[in-house]
């Protein structure tokens, strides 16, 4: 492709902006502390990568509860050399955020925000990603997307109303309503207590005959449902929800409760549908993305895992403080293939690549 003199300035331009589009050495999807973590590596081994996000900085841990602790202390979130510092033993949900936005401004770490990866083409050496404002190409790819943008639907009539939520802030706008909380796990304790504290009338609904919490949560929850303070239905399923009441399945028979808002704290999920679309293959079971646990190599080669998003439906397992050496292994994995030289050398044209920019 050239330059051709006869067309006008904005078709040079178009054209000049193809030529100079540059292949980085990798592309990381998502700029949570697993992608952040993996381009610090990147950086420290004097490679060039971009972090691209769909919405903004860490945007996962920016929309977890606003009186939100974490249960690591602060040396457990930390990434790459840079220290964080928390008033108390677990740093607060503010803490992290900010901890994360100076790590970022000082590494100068280069993110694309509100930026969406749609689709992965391309071969290893020459990648080219379409996103919601262009192309971007690189020699190797690292998803980093997490888990926490694809809720786990209760699959029932009237999940989709607005009175209905799988991510909770803060309970001040419950208080003086009717409140339904699915879930046995952790955050189903933590929310219905906020909210009961803060004088909202809190059912809790749980499928299961018992909860599996941290002990601290359980006995908080416990205390409230001796007071009355908080309603259990056990061995219990919402059926549907209507704008007024929700249906429950009860082991005394179906049952339907006045009710305001619905949370829906039934957990989340990595998005298979981007994998698979993108040609990253899943266990045989569709529970997990398949990788290679040395390299973090995923089924599809030069693509790459880090962070959450390996768990697949068990999210439990990863962490932010087992996630964040994922980027040494990947480079140990680049490395041990191709010399970094290498992986930093010219790349043959992929003629879909014109293609794609159209
Ligand atoms: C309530 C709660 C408390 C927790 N407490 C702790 C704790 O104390 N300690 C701990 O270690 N862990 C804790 N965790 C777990 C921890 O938050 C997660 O493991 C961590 O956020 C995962 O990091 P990640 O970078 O893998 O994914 P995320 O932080 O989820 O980042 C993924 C990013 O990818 C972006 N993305 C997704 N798809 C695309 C796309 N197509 N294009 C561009 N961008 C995309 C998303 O917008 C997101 O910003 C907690 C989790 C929860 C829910």
């Amino acid at each position: 492709m050239s330059i051709d003199y006869t067309k006008n300035s904005r078709e040079n331009a178009r054209i000049n902006a193809k030529i100079l589009m540059s292949l980085r050495d990798a592309v990381i999807i998502g700029a949570g502390p697993a992608g952040l973590a993996c381009a610090l590596e990147f950086q420290k081994n004097e490679a060039d990568a971009v972090v691209v996000e769909k919405d903004c900085l860490t945007s996962t841990v920016y929309r977890f509860p606003d009186q939100m602790r974490f249960f690591s202390s602060a040396s457990g979130l930390e990434i790459g050399d840079f220290r964080m510092h928390a008033e108390g033993n677990q740093p607060t949900r503010g803490e992290a955020i900010r901890y994360y936005r100076e790590v970022v401004s000082q590494a100068r770490l280069d993110i694309r925000q509100r930026e969406t990866v749609l689709s992965i083409d391309g071969v290893p050496g020459n990648f080219h990603l379409r996103t919601s404002r262009g192309t971007v190409r690189a020699r190797q790819v690292v998803v980093a997307t997490g888990y926490y943008g694809s809720p786990n639907l209760l699959g029932v009539p009237g999940e989709s109303l607005p009175k209905v939520a799988h991510y909770y802030r803060d309970a001040h706008p419950y208080f003086g309503s009717d409140v339904v909380v699915i879930g046995g796990r952790n955050s189903a304790g933590i929310v219905a207590v906020e909210l009961a504290d803060a004088g909202a009338r809190v059912t809790l609904v749980h499928r299961g005959d018992r909860f599996g919490m941290k002990p601290a949560i359980r006995a908080a929850l416990e205390a409230r449902i001796a007071s009355q303070q908080i309603q259990v239905l056990m061995r219990s399923r919402v059926t549907a929800i209507h704008q007024f009441f929700v249906a429950v399945d009860t082991p005394r028979g179906e049952r339907e409760i006045a009710n305001d808002f619905v949370f829906a704290m039934t957990g989340y999920h990595a998005d298979f549908e981007f994998l698979t679309r993108n040609g990253i293959p899943l266990s045989p079971c569709g529970d997990r993305p398949i990788y290679d646990p040395e390299t973090l190599e995923s089924g599809r080669p030069g693509v790459y895992f880090a962070g959450a998003v390996m768990a697949g439906v068990y999210t439990h397992e990863i962490a932010i403080e087992s996630s964040r050496h994922h980027g040494a292994k990947i480079m140990a994995g680049i490395s041990s293939k191709s010399k970094l030289g290498e992986m930093c050398g010219a790349a043959a044209p992929d003629p879909r690549l014109d293609a794609a920019l159209g």
